[in-house]
């Protein structure tokens, strides 16, 4: 399934896509979002699948009567993952690392499919990053690698907006990492029935046309086994915590000459299995 959040009439609703065309409204199966869905287990997922398929027509909204925000508009953790591709890495000149480098970004910056991604005027280097992220489902708390199936929901797409100048001022990323508007996510969840190897997903920025990005999730040095073990070694993982694994080679601040974002950009970062989420970039008035 493709779970959704949408606005309509003023209200947030958890949906389910059915097809390209039509969102069916999962608030009468007894959730009012879809953080709520995934926090109510494995039966409440069965029954939303089964009212997909039995919708009654009230239940069903033309897609393209819906404005769609982030699938969890305000999640309790957003974690990110640093250097996480060894091209990345190289390319930042660092070295491969051995433990992952963990930062996050606040639920303040998490903004929608379409959404606008709008510039500081008080950062030089506003960047890109291309992410592939996963959603827990069942929390957890010292969780082993080989159990990690038992504690992903489902996948969605990041793009990690970065502003270099803020990220590198000090040791500590998370200045640059968490403006408001810098995490983009959505358009939606597939849950992690649909995706047989996460680990095989081509991923891509593109920029006006322009492909900055590409690379395959099969390239994550830390992969979700890994990455679900050493969070949770620290602290409990908990429903509808998103974690953004990390961004290939080919960010703006590596290019010669730096390819920085501008007002009237639009990003498209694309995953294979996944789909396509796009943000207009504009200037802050
Ligand atoms: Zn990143």
């Amino acid at each position: 399934m493709r779970l959704v959040t949408y606005e309509l009439e003023g209200r947030l609703h958890p949906g389910a896509m059915a097809g390209d065309s039509t969102v069916v409204d999962l608030a009468s199966i007894g959730v009012s979002s879809i953080a709520e869905l995934i926090a109510a287990g494995a039966a409440m997922l069965e029954r939303a699948a089964k009212f997909l398929n039995e919708a009654p027509a009230t239940a069903k909204k033309p897609f393209s009567s819906t404005r769609l925000v982030a699938p969890i508009p305000r999640p309790a953790k957003l974690i990110c993952v640093g250097l996480n591709y060894r091209d990345h890495a190289e390319e930042t000149g660092s070295e491969i690392p051995e433990v992952p480098t963990i930062f996050n970004k606040f639920a303040t910056a998490v903004i929608g499919p379409g959404d606008k991604i709008v510039l500081p005027k008080v950062s030089k280097a506003p960047d890109y990053e291309a992410e592939f992220a996963f959603v827990i489902g069942r929390g957890g708390r010292n969780i082993a690698p080989e159990k990690w199936r038992d504690h992903v929901f489902g996948y969605t797409i990041v793009n990690d907006v970065s502003a270099r100048d803020y990220q590198r001022a000090t040791t500590q990323w998370l200045m640059g990492k968490t403006f408001d508007t810098f995490a983009p996510v959505g358009p939606w969840i597939v849950t992690a029935d649909e995706i047989e190897d996460p680990h095989t997903l081509d991923i891509s920025m593109t920029i006006n046309g322009e492909v900055l990005q590409h690379s395959n999730t099969k390239n994550l040095i830390f992969k979700i086994p890994d990455l679900i073990s050493f969070l949770s070694s620290v602290f409990t993982l908990e429903p509808g915590d998103i974690v953004s694994t990390g961004t290939p080679s080919g960010v703006g601040m590596a290019r010669t000459p730096p390819r920085f974002l501008r007002a009237g950009d639009t990003t498209v970062v694309k995953i294979q299995g996944i789909g396509e989420l796009k943000n207009p970039v504009v200037a802050e008035q």
